[in-house]
């Protein structure tokens, strides 16, 4: 299965080491006040530098989804306000459709680090 590739890089550290504990964070801009997924060193609305690290509920909803042979790959919105691109599991692709709520669940990696993925709350 193809994954979302592993970008990593010092602004992205904090996002990946809270993986290890299987928690999701996001990025915030204290300037705009909204969150920013990818990690990144500048605000894309309001190019303000002063970012923090915020733990997200992992609740989020499809935004769009495209069935590859045996996975999906989707962009989701989380609760938050920011889309991630992600894989959702845990259901027949088919099932994964606009709209539907859906809770980050890990995949663990062999680094320690894990992957966000996304499944069907129910
Ligand atoms: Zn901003």
């Amino acid at each position: 299965v193809n994954r979302p590739e592993l970008r990593t890089s010092p602004v992205s550290e904090p996002f990946w080491e809270a993986t290890r504990r299987h928690q999701l964070v996001l990025q915030w801009c204290a300037a705009c006040d909204r969150p920013i997924h990818y990690p990144r060193e500048i605000c894309p609305r309001c190019f303000g530098t002063e970012l923090d690290w915020r733990p997200a509920s992992g609740d989020a909803v499809v935004y769009a989804a495209t069935a590859m042979d045996d996975h999906v790959v989707a962009l989701v919105d989380l609760a938050e306000g920011a889309r991630m691109m992600t894989n959702v599991i845990g259901c027949d692709p088919s099932e994964v459709v606009v709209g539907l709520r859906v809770r980050v669940t890990w995949e663990d990696l062999e680094d320690g680090r894990a992957l966000p993925l996304f499944e069907p709350s129910r």
